[in-house]
């Protein structure tokens, strides 16, 4: 049909241009980089295609990115040679926003000023940003699949509604068309807009090509992948630039790894560590921020066997010479290959974090700060690892209680007295109460550090620690015969006197259905009793677990 089609926006989508609009207002060049990102993965996709597709004779199209504008009808016209979109395909992509982090990108909007910008991107409301500039835009798409004549038109004026019609299209790929509002003609400005595309453009492994005045295409960015190059090649400043781009973030990475591997698997790494959790918590758990690429053409992002979890903080990219172009997600999913590069990549990543926390503590402590919650998810996830893994964890403890002090097994270890045959630990809901608890009275009298495990993941962590260099991590909580030769200064051959021999059979007597038994003890020195398991059983912390999960 030739008809046009009036739709309405999703209503969350009207809220969202409504918000955007008004909230991005003083950094409105960022539709660009959105409108660049989109095109960019539109020719990823179509590159993929081609390989995976014999029938589809694109594979050898100049793949590019065009940007122009029109000073008399005040518009910018930035066109792709992507995979394009069918009409199915426009009306799910285009009008509705069908993620889940919808509520939540909006309520984060309301309550997070300054890193509005930095949410926009992580949430792919991207294309909306169109209309931070523009009043009218419209989108002439044709699918890979389809004919010229199966193109789409979609315009919008941003407010309530769009429209959809069929308009015969020559070339495969999309071009979206921005008619600025009034107060936005700066963008109309030649050097204005190669300057923002510059800016945002550099790492885009496509050509982006602006059409000058005298209608000439002039290239803005060098396509060439950066991590293709050599270390010493690659300025500090690249490497940072790289990561804001590809992480769609402003701040800075903490550290990052770049290596070219050769030997069985060849292979290339750009991996950073994040300065801090994205501000996104929902986003954080759901896939790693790996990008697999092949022979420098990007196959698929996400691959969760890549990565182990505990690591799934690492953003970044791997690019492998070894795998067939032709691979699909589901042969991904258990390939010889990818299991060999996931070790290597692990050890790699571990390796980094050991130099580190020997040369560069204070970096250490703001990525323990920050990812240390996930990385303890490692002692019971990678058994291949567990000795580094286990140096690299850090704890808090009686002598090392503040938010920037840490210990570390191997200086636990240090600190132990000769007598000392195990590494203490107590579990709790939080470092307060923990350490608060009469079982430490006597540790604290006599000096012996004793770890204060307190975060959620730690009593579920604890028993896979087992132990360290062959030290065995012992509860203060828990029965402990080594206890006694620790504090021997209270002698226990010393007679129990009688009153409190009869003490002990009362209290038995009465709570004989409760309990196993009493005993004396010489770890209180201000609290009269404690409640004990025994050697065995499971600790009180992990009792509460349980009881809170319905157990
Ligand atoms: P995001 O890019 O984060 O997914 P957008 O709102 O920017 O969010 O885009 C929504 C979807 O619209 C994209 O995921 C993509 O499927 C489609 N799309 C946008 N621009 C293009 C384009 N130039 N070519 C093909 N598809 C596109």
């Amino acid at each position: 049909t030739k008809t046009k089609e009036i739709y309405n926006f999703q209503s969350e989508t009207k809220e969202i241009l409504k918000l955007m609009i008004h909230s991005l207002y003083s950094n409105k060049e960022i539709f660009l980089r959105e409108l660049i990102a989109n095109a960019s993965d539109a020719l990823d996709k179509i590159r993929f295609l081609s390989i995976t597709n014999s029938n589809l004779n694109i594979y050898n199209t100049n793949l590019s990115i065009t940007i122009e504008c029109n000073k008399k009808e005040k518009t910018i016209i930035i066109s792709d040679n992507g995979i394009g979109m069918n009409k199915k395909e426009v009306i799910e992509n285009l009008g509705t926003i069908a993620k889940s982090g919808t509520k939540n990108f909006l309520s984060s909007l309301n309550k997070n000023n300054d890193n509005k910008t930095n949410l926009i991107g992580q949430f792919g409301v991207g294309f909306y940003s169109s209309f931070i500039v523009a009043d009218h835009v419209t989108v002439h798409t044709r699918s890979v699949h389809n004919s010229p004549k199966e193109g789409i038109l979609w315009q919008s004026h941003g407010t309530g509604e769009y429209s959809i019609e069929y308009k015969e299209k020559k070339e495969v790929g999309t071009s979206v068309i921005l008619k600025l509002k009034e107060q936005n003609q700066e963008f109309l400005d030649h050097w204005r807009l190669k300057n923002i595309i510059q800016k945002y453009s550099e790492y885009i492994n496509f050509s982006i090509n602006i059409k000058n005045e005298k209608n000439e295409l002039e290239q803005i960015n060098k396509t060439q992948a950066l991590w293709t190059h050599k270390r010493t090649e690659i300025k500090e400043k690249q490497y940072i630039e790289f990561y804001k781009n590809f992480t769609k973030t402003s701040e800075d990475p903490l550290l990052w790894i770049h290596n070219h591997v050769e030997g069985n698997q060849t292979y290339i790494l750009l991996l950073y560590i994040p300065s801090k959790l994205s501000s996104l918590p929902w986003n954080q758990d759901k896939k790693n921020g790996i990008k697999l690429y092949i022979q420098k053409i990007f196959i698929m992002d996400g691959l969760e066997t890549l990565l182990p979890n505990y690591l799934r903080f690492i953003k970044g990219i791997v690019d492998c010479n070894d795998l067939p172009l032709n691979i699909s997600r589901e042969i991904l999913q258990n390939n010889k290959i990818i299991e060999i590069l996931k070790k290597s990549i692990t050890k790699k990543i571990l390796n980094v974090l050991e130099k580190i926390s020997v040369t560069d503590q204070k970096k250490y402590t703001t990525f323990w700060k920050n990812f240390g919650t996930i990385f303890k998810e490692g002692p019971a996830e990678d058994i291949n690892n567990r000795i580094t893994i286990l140096k690299l964890l850090r704890f808090h403890s009686i002598q090392h209680h503040n938010e920037e002090q840490y210990i570390s097994l191997e200086n636990y270890k240090k600190n132990m007295v000769p007598e000392q045959k195990n590494i203490y630990f107590i579990t709790g809901d939080n470092y307060i109460s923990a350490s608060n608890s009469p079982h430490l009275e006597i540790f604290k009298k006599n000096n012996i550090d004793v770890l204060i495990l307190s975060d959620k993941v730690d009593e579920w962590m604890v028993n896979y620690l087992i132990d360290f260099e062959g030290i065995k991590f012992q509860s203060v909580t828990k029965h402990d015969q080594n206890l006694n030769l620790l504090f021997k200064n209270h002698d226990n051959k010393e007679e129990i006197p009688i009153e409190i021999k009869q003490l002990i059979e009362k209290i038995k007597n009465i709570l004989k259905n409760e309990i196993k038994d009493v005993q004396p003890t010489y770890k209180l020195t201000d609290t009269p009793a404690v409640l004990v398991p025994d050697t065995n059983e499971m600790s009180t912390q992990m009792a509460k677990l349980f009881i809170a999960v319905g157990q």
